[in-house]
């Protein structure tokens, strides 16, 4: 089969030939139909703590059909030709960021626990987008209480965007987004948020829309000083939410946290459920993020399009259609 090869960092995928994953007889045979491209994998194809062995192929954010199943799998519960995703979780190891095969490839194993059937309303380019909107569910789940709050998003990447629209869905009263870049703010604006503010002037601008500081900040940056940003800017028992992978060391100052009485928590990831009541929110279209796909490539398109992502690009959601 064809897959997208990680050859190390600094250097393009390359699209080559290997093996289809053999079955064990526990598992699942999927083919590929779509694959998102996640600035996890962008992030660990480069120099440092997160990066993954040479020879890995990325991809965790995918859809497609059963092709094949293991002699233990249960036949009542898996048909071959049903559309499927999984979580990216594959017996303690992650699908697409380790020696288990991704999905910029035509193939890939999954294990039956983690699969969610896709249901007919949800087509497989969306059905490539419950992966990042779960990881906006569960971190938005993780800062409590959003209604009627005013929110601040920093960053409007795929996820401070899948952030914003459930902290919408869960009746925030003001969701401004702190980004710099046109592209990213054509992006906010297209999803419905036009109350963006200059990243170099978040307090005054934050304070003429909402009449005062943000109670709850989603951080979706991960650069190093941004959080004690966030401490400064935060009101009296504000809370901070961590999203953004931030893999330096970052100073803060405790005692402006403490003397606020702020409440600092990361997030990361899902549950199944998060998967689930996305789908379900999706298929009652009441959360749409089909917007956020900007460019659909091939495989053979893959790896130009992987290399531009490193630098700050036009691109939002770049998807791979393996049918192409
Ligand atoms: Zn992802």
């Amino acid at each position: 089969m064809k897959a997208a090869v990680f050859m190390g960092p600094g250097k393009s995928l390359e699209v080559q030939e290997i093996d289809i994953p053999k079955l064990a007889d526990d598992e699942i045979l999927v083919k590929v139909a779509n694959c998102g491209v996640c600035g996890t994998d962008i992030h660990a194809s480069k120099e440092g703590p997160f990066m993954v062995p040479l020879n890995t192929v990325f991809g965790h954010e995918f859809s497609g059909e059963i092709v094949e199943l293991g002699s233990e799998v249960d036949e009542n519960s898996f048909h071959v030709g049903e559309r499927v995703t999984s979580l990216p979780f594959f017996k303690g190891q992650n699908i697409g960021l380790s020696s288990v095969t991704g999905a910029y490839a035509e193939y890939l194993k999954v294990i039956p626990d983690q699969v969610v059937k896709i249901p007919d309303e949800i087509d497989d380019l969306n059905a490539a987008l419950v992966e990042p909107l779960a990881v906006g569910l569960h971190a938005v789940k993780m800062a409590g209480n959003i209604a009627q709050q005013n929110i601040l998003i920093i960053g409007a990447g795929p996820i401070g965007l899948a952030c914003a629209t459930w902290c919408k869905f869960f009746g925030a009263r003001n969701i401004v987004i702190s980004e710099m870049s046109p592209a990213r703010i054509d992006m906010a604006k297209k999803l419905g948020f036009d109350q963006i503010v200059d990243p170099k002037d978040v307090d005054n601008q934050f304070e003429q829309i909402a009449g005062g500081p943000p109670d709850i900040q989603v951080e979706c940056v991960g650069a190093p000083g941004i959080m004690q940003q966030c401490i400064e800017r935060a009101p009296k028992r504000g809370f901070i939410l961590g999203v953004g992978l931030c893999d330096h060391p970052d100073t803060i100052v405790p005692l402006i946290a403490f003397g606020k009485e702020l409440t600092i928590r990361w997030a990361v990831a899902y549950d199944k459920e998060d998967w689930e009541f996305t789908m379900d929110m999706m298929v009652a279209q009441r959360i749409d993020a089909s917007a956020m796909i900007t460019n659909v490539v091939s495989l053979a398109e893959l790896p130009a399009i992987f290399d531009a992502l490193h630098t700050p690009s036009d691109q939002c959601k770049v998807i791979i259609d393996l049918s192409r």
